[in-house]
């Protein structure tokens, strides 16, 4: 499949960065793209899913490139690749949730071209929706792209494509922060602010932002963690459904826990009411089972994805009890 006609950018600095897409920011169909490992945006407009006037090549920007420690934390460059967060000793000692996530990301090779900014920013999936050109035209389209009829939930107008990165569940258990840059300034917000929830436009990030940086703060470190993903080849391939745990111990019981999904949402999620539930207690399997519940009642997958919205809906269930018993060492 050929890419589309498009004119490549290539810039150095945030600041060239930031001015280059206040210029030629565009809008729709046509509006500008960032590219940074390529990963899954090439693929996706070599399936016509995006056609953009202006392709931005951020890759060159060192300044986005590093993990470094700070008085706050950890403060991690958006380009910075998957590879260099699942070695990197700094996170593996104090934020092992992050590193065994992107761990699981894709493959080796992908990890060393896919970064932590394209993870986060990644498109949501659908089965009507990751297609070829000639195969979508065949089914009429749908909301997300070209169309205006949802082939998942027909009827209605909202689209339910499913987020399926892997990182943004554990950085969601870490209460991790980003940066977005544009020509008019710098803001930060938490991550759990930045998906909307809308498979279609799914992220909180206008045509003319960067995603420069990711925060992850001190008062998240040292949490035990696990990151379970379903995926039907181990070898190579997006989540179907995914549970980042982090939880604290003292004394043998739970002083804090955070829990989130992915793949089984157009968003990941955190799921509420864990820490209540486990906090102040000695976790045992009946506990472990009633965060399988929650985190289960907080999933809503449709037929999306390769496997059924049933089955992926208890895998969530059962890898839910399997990482709250594991992170806290009761099995
Ligand atoms: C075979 C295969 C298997 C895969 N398996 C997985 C998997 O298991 N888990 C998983 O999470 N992903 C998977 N991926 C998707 C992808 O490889 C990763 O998500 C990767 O982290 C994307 O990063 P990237 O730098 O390559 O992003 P790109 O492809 O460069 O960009 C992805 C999106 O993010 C935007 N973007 C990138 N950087 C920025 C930025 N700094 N600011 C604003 N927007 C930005 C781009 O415009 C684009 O929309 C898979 C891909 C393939 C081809
Ligand atoms: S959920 Fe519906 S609208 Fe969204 S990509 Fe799938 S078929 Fe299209």
């Amino acid at each position: 499949m050929s890419l589309p006609q498009f004119k490549l950018l290539r810039l150095r600095t945030v600041e060239d960065a930031v001015s280059a897409l206040a210029r030629h920011a565009g809008v729709g169909a046509r509006a500008t793209r960032i590219v940074a490992g390529g990963t899954d945006l090439i693929p996706s407009m070599q399936q016509k899913l995006f056609e953009p006037e202006y392709v931005l090549d951020v890759r060159h920007i060192a300044e986005l490139k590093g993990i470094r420690e700070t008085a706050e934390g950890v403060e991690i460059g958006a380009l910075t690749s998957l590879t260099a967060i699942e070695q990197s000793p700094l996170l593996r000692r104090h934020y092992l949730v992050l590193t065994e996530a992107a761990g699981t990301v894709a493959s080796p090779v992908l990890r060393n071209m896919g970064t932590i900014g394209g993870n986060i920013c990644l498109d949501t999936r659908c089965l009507w929706y990751n297609q070829s050109l000639t195969w979508r035209k065949g089914c009429g389209f749908c909301i997300k792209k070209d169309g205006d009829l949802c082939h998942v939930a027909p009827g209605g107008t909202k689209c339910w494509a499913v987020f399926s990165a892997d990182t943004p569940p554990a950085l969601l258990c870490l209460d991790a922060e980003v940066e977005i840059a544009s020509a008019s300034g710098t803001r930060r917000i938490p991550l759990a602010d930045f998906y909307t929830g809308e498979g279609d436009d799914y992220r909180k990030l206008h045509p003319d932002e960067l995603l420069t940086r990711v925060f992850v703060p001190r008062s998240s470190a040292n949490y035990r963690a696990v990151y379970r993903k379903l995926r039907v080849r181990g070898s190579i391939d997006y989540p179907l459904a995914a549970v980042a745990v982090a939880l604290k111990r003292v004394n043998g019981h739970i002083a804090d826990a955070h829990l989130a999904i992915t793949a089984v949402n157009p968003a990941p999620m955190l799921v509420k009411g864990v820490s209540e539930l486990l906090s102040g207690k000695a976790l045992d399997e009946s506990l472990a089972d009633a965060a399988g519940d929650l985190a289960a009642k907080t999933a809503r997958p449709l037929t999306t994805s390769a496997l059924t919205p049933e089955y992926r809906r208890e895998m969530i269930r059962v890898f839910t009890k399997r990482a709250v018993l594991a992170a806290a060492d009761v099995q």
